[in-house]
């Protein structure tokens, strides 16, 4: 990012959020525990989630940069944005830390959206290859937070089956889309076209945040995944497209990707269609399997989105 002059982009640093930013999605114990453990030196919080001294900054940065790209977006009138921090946080439980996160970021900037912008929808999709368990834990009963995730499965943490649709008021507000090992550009970027931006259009967010985990990448040692750099270039096109035509900003939130070529090769190849003034032009992609099987599981709650409607809608223009 630095090498290309951050494409361009006003930086801000990242403030620390404040507590109660945190505690809108997470609980009070939880945030407690984690300050005690961190001014105590740090400890192994489970098998591959460890906190040091300097994790309890770290984290409160993660969350805050989060919430600044919230206000940024509709505080500011910004179009477009992106919070480049670590730790990840959608593996972070409202009362657990795991997976190498200890605050839900991008929680926190939809709660955010919500509670200080007054947004009243707020859709993420989450395309880490590996599940968003926290954020679908966080939001599982709010019909206000429309949350997506394609992942890997089986893979870790083992969460997010497709007939996981939210719960109470939230039920068909959780969209999981599960896909298998192997999946590349042609099922995410569907997945993306067909099931995501046809939700945008639909329900018009009023702001659209993705949970960006770089690790679907074919060179990602954590999974399966054959996702490229133009895939996640296409992925940004579709949503850049969909943002625009309901008017809703577009916000990208960094998770996981542990291959560090091609995490910064893929965010080389997204920033441009991000940032862009104006949305690339329409593609036409053919619609994966995996697509016509969501939007089918899907119709009961979006009728709109009906597999055969969209078909036809299709053939007739
Ligand atoms: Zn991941």
């Amino acid at each position: 990012m630095a090498a290309r002059d951050w494409f361009g982009c006003e930086r801000i640093e990242a403030p620390a959020a404040a507590r109660e930013l945190i505690e809108a999605v997470h609980t009070v114990p939880h945030v407690a525990a984690l300050e005690a453990i961190c001014a105590r030196g740090g400890a192994r919080i489970d098998a591959d989630t460890i906190a040091f001294a300097g994790t309890w900054e770290a984290a409160l940065r993660a969350a805050g940069g989060a919430a600044a790209l919230a206000d940024a977006l509709l505080g500011d009138g910004a179009r477009a944005g992106v919070s480049a921090l670590r730790p990840p946080g959608h593996h972070a439980e409202r009362e657990r830390a795991m997976g190498f996160c200890f605050f839900d970021n991008v929680a926190v900037a939809a709660r955010r959206a919500r509670d200080a912008h007054g947004a009243e929808r707020v859709l993420i999709l989450d395309w880490d290859v590996h599940h968003g368990n926290g954020t679908n834990e966080i939001f599982h009963a709010d019909p206000g937070v429309l949350f997506l995730s394609i992942h890997e499965s089986p893979l870790y943490p083992g969460t997010g089956p497709a007939h996981d649709a939210g719960s109470g008021a939230g039920e068909g507000y959780t969209v999981n889309l599960p896909v298998p090992g192997g999946s590349g550009d042609a099922a995410y970027r569907s997945l993306v076209e067909h099931v995501a931006c046809a939700l945008i259009a639909v329900w018009e967010p009023q702001l659209v945040l993705v949970s960006a985990g770089f690790d679907a990448h074919r060179d990602d040692p954590l999974a399966t995944c054959r996702v490229t750099e133009a895939g996640y270039a296409g992925m940004t096109a579709s949503l850049r497209r969909a943002c625009d035509a309901v008017g809703a900003p577009l916000g990208v939130v960094l998770e996981g990707g542990y291959d560090l070529g091609a995490l910064s090769r893929s965010m080389a190849a997204l920033m441009p269609v991000l940032l862009a003034d104006a949305a690339p032009a329409p593609e036409e992609l053919d619609r994966h399997p995996l697509a016509e099987q969501a939007l089918g599981r899907l119709e009961r709650w979006w009728p709109a989105l009906s597999p055969r409607r969209s078909a036809s809608g299709r053939s007739g223009g």
